[in-house]
């Protein structure tokens, strides 16, 4: 809970820390970016540190009373909100309106971090904008959300904004190293495939992702347009594993992605471990027809993100990439 201890976001970090050392501290803050690259870790950090009784520099110390509370769960002064199911609703928002109009309880922060404040429906952002409209003393609000554009103007222009970045692969992939224990070239493709995010790639079974991506790879550098049938059986089977569906066509657009760079920039290629595969696969082809192939599995993304019908989305890229 250290702010040091927060990997790759340096510059949020140096702006918070800071804004401690300012004891200029404001009513409410918006943390965006993906999941998993530290928002949520960084606001619970900056509570603990408010309510802290003996913090080092302007980090939490981790072990007085207070800290400890923090760490259990149990400080009556640090509220977090999330969503029940897939929205934050009224009912969560009221009882933390019931919650605000008392002074905190123990610390001299009320600290209330609401997490992925973009699944608030419009009943609920309307109740936390009377909020944020006359902030309660001595509270301080930290929103989460991907992307500012995903919430209401008029919450945004009242929040001090504070962007997160994917972090770094290489950082990524060295805690993976450290933490997983994964060797350094499975770490690194983990890493680009979780787009920076470091909760996610820690959430990854390491093992059987590489099983899993190794699969993959042989089926996508196999297939062959004189004979279909396998193509449809791979469409069907990615399509209806809806919760690995956007890690599989990310991690097919990567293996285009070297296929090409095998051409044009082959120290780029991110999938090094299957590099003959990936030779055998450009050879022949130009660069157009390369790109026209990574160019039919970003239409597939596209189309998926907007909700069209996966299998007829897959099906149409495999049709163009097969070309
Ligand atoms: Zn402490």
């Amino acid at each position: 809970m250290r702010f040091d201890s927060i990997i790759g976001q340096e510059r949020p970090i140096r702006f918070l820390t800071q804004m401690l050392k300012k004891k200029n501290i404001p009513h409410a803050m918006l943390f965006t970016g993906v999941d998993g690259i530290g928002k949520r870790t960084t606001a619970m950090a900056l509570g603990m540190a408010l309510n802290c009784t003996n913090p080092v520099g302007v980090s939490a110390c981790g072990e007085c009373p207070s800290c400890q509370k923090v760490i259990s769960g149990a400080h009556p002064d640090m509220i977090t909100i999330r969503p029940e199911g897939a929205f934050i609703k009224i009912d969560q928002v009221r009882a933390l309106s019931r919650q605000l109009r008392f002074a905190p309880l123990e610390g001299s922060w009320r600290v209330v971090i609401i997490n992925d404040a973009q699944a608030m429906n419009l009943e609920a952002s309307n109740a936390i904008l009377k909020v944020l409209e006359e902030p309660p003393k001595n509270t301080f609000i930290v929103l989460t959300a991907s992307q500012t554009t995903d919430l209401l103007p008029t919450i945004v222009s009242r929040c001090q904004q504070v962007a997160f970045r994917p972090i770094p692969y290489e950082k990524v992939a060295e805690v993976l190293v450290e933490l997983q224990g994964l060797d350094r070239q499975t770490a690194t493709t983990l890493a680009v495939s979780t787009k920076g995010s470091l909760g996610k790639a820690l959430s990854v079974d390491g093992e059987k992702w590489t099983v899993w991506r190794a699969r993959l790879v042989e089926q996508i550098s196999s297939f062959s347009i004189r004979s279909i049938q396998p193509v449809f059986g791979f469409v069907a089977a990615i399509a209806s594993d809806k919760d690995r569906l956007v890690d599989a066509l990310d991690m097919i657009m990567t293996w285009f992605r070297d296929v090409l760079m095998c051409k044009v920039s082959p120290e780029r290629i991110i999938n090094k471990d299957f590099m003959t595969k990936i030779q055998n696969a450009s050879q022949g082809r130009s660069v157009n027809e390369l790109l026209e192939k990574v160019e039919a599995v970003h239409a597939a993304q596209t189309a998926i993100s907007k909700n069209s019908n996966p299998r007829l989305a897959l099906e149409v890229m495999m049709m163009r990439v097969l070309k």
